[in-house]
């Protein structure tokens, strides 16, 4: 059989949702997980549970794999190295992959490529951030610990000295940023392969409530062309510089004078590309595995002017399926994908997908059913 097996490090619904992009490719799926529960252990009938910190763990697991990829950014570094160094196919490889795990040298990198960003310096002390401060507007200025952030959890934004003691508490180095006074968030999603060819999916808008990812908007309504290319452009120049193989999120600040700045890369599939699922030609977890096998990309043009993604986020009540009758009675149209997780007050639990020629009409429907579903909304 020379159907290749993927195999994803770490079993959250990332890795579930590849899993199905998998099946109607005939390509053999393997997963290592760090338990039998999560998101994507439940559904995929080859896996290891095992640690992925764990290098003889996962050698092990490499060793039945054609490729390994990851369903997050937290396997140490060194460990990749060692893999690659034994003959294993990584993508992205540690050299990529490092940039998504340490915003310090993400930082760096992106500098030199002569990336527009927020003004930054990696602080060793909380007094620094006086200086810092001073040097721009003053305070308030954000903090984020450089590795093993999500969610807005590693980001603090700072008042004062005394606040800044806070991040420095995690032990590892602290990066300072002006805090951008943006107009709205946005995300280029790209895919490229080790071959070269990449892909751009149109430019989304991204509503964060909380820190958490609450809606996309696919296309980011009313962004000029001429910014749309240059955030397309901006992504394809890191995915090449950087060699990433798969997809690349990067995530962006559009300032009120009209201007881009790279907040943060991911290089695995994003909660902004969720919408593709349903919007696009091809999705996101399809693409990024051709990227890893070295396959053609597929089209990633949008299959409607408008898509709307809105995330799940766990309510009061711990069972959703009941409110699937009234969801699905009241929209037929409407694309649920819940990811098996059980129900926490603000943790991501699945998301739904609309999409249609009107975008109020299509954001409104996003709106009612993961509202509903949340049971934040009753009717
Ligand atoms: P994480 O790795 O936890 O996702 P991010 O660096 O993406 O952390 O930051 C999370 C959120 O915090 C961003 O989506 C944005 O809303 C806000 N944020 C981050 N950096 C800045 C900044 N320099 N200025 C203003 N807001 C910021």
């Amino acid at each position: 059989m020379t159907f290749p097996v993927v195999g994803m490090v770490g079993g959250g619904q990332l890795a579930r949702m590849t899993h199905e992009a998998a099946i109607p490719l005939g390509i053999r799926f393997k997963l290592l997980s760090n338990s039998p529960q999560e998101s994507a252990a439940q559904v995929v009938n080859d896996v290891v549970v095992g640690d992925h910190r764990d290098l003889p763990t996962l050698r092990a697991f490499a060793r039945e794999c054609d490729v390994i990829t990851f369903d997050h950014e937290h396997v140490p570094t060194e460990h990749l190295r060692a893999l690659e160094a034994d003959g294993v196919l990584v993508r992205p490889g540690p050299d990529a992959l490092v940039h998504a795990q340490d915003k310090g040298l993400m930082r760096a990198r992106l500098d030199e490529i002569g990336v527009p960003a927020p003004r930054h310096r990696i602080l060793t002390d909380p007094a620094d951030a006086a200086a810092f401060a001073e040097e721009g507007e003053g305070f308030p200025v954000v903090l984020k610990t450089v590795r093993g952030g999500y969610d807005g959890k590693g980001v603090w934004v700072v008042r004062s000295v005394e606040e800044a003691a806070e991040p420095f508490k995690a032990g590892v180095p602290v990066l300072a940023e002006e805090k951008v006074d943006f107009a709205r968030e946005l995300a280029a999603n790209v895919v490229r392969s080790p071959h070269g060819q990449a892909v751009a999916y149109p430019v989304v808008e991204s509503i964060q409530v909380d820190g958490v990812c609450d809606t996309v908007i696919a296309p980011a309504p009313g962004l000029p062309e001429e910014l749309s290319l240059q955030a397309q452009r901006t992504a394809l120049t890191i995915a090449r510089e950087l060699g990433v193989v798969g997809h690349l999120a990067v995530e962006l600040f559009e300032t009120r004078d009209g201007r881009l700045l790279v907040n943060e890369l991911a290089m695995r599939p994003h909660n902004s590309g969720h919408w593709t699922q349903d919007g696009a030609v091809t999705s996101q977890f399809a693409n990024h595995l051709r990227a890893v096998l070295d396959l053609p990309l597929g089209d990633p043009r949008p299959r409607s002017p408008w898509t709307v993604m809105a995330n799940v986020l766990g309510g009061d009540y711990p069972d959703m399926y009941p409110a699937y009758l009234h969801c699905m009675a009241r929209d037929p149209g409407l694309k649920i994908h819940m990811y098996g997780k059980d129900v926490k007050p603000g943790r991501k639990v699945g998301h739904v997908n609309t999409y249609g020629e009107d975008l109020a009409e299509v954001r409104e429907r996003a709106r009612h059913a993961a509202g509903y579903l949340r049971g934040t909304i009753t009717e």
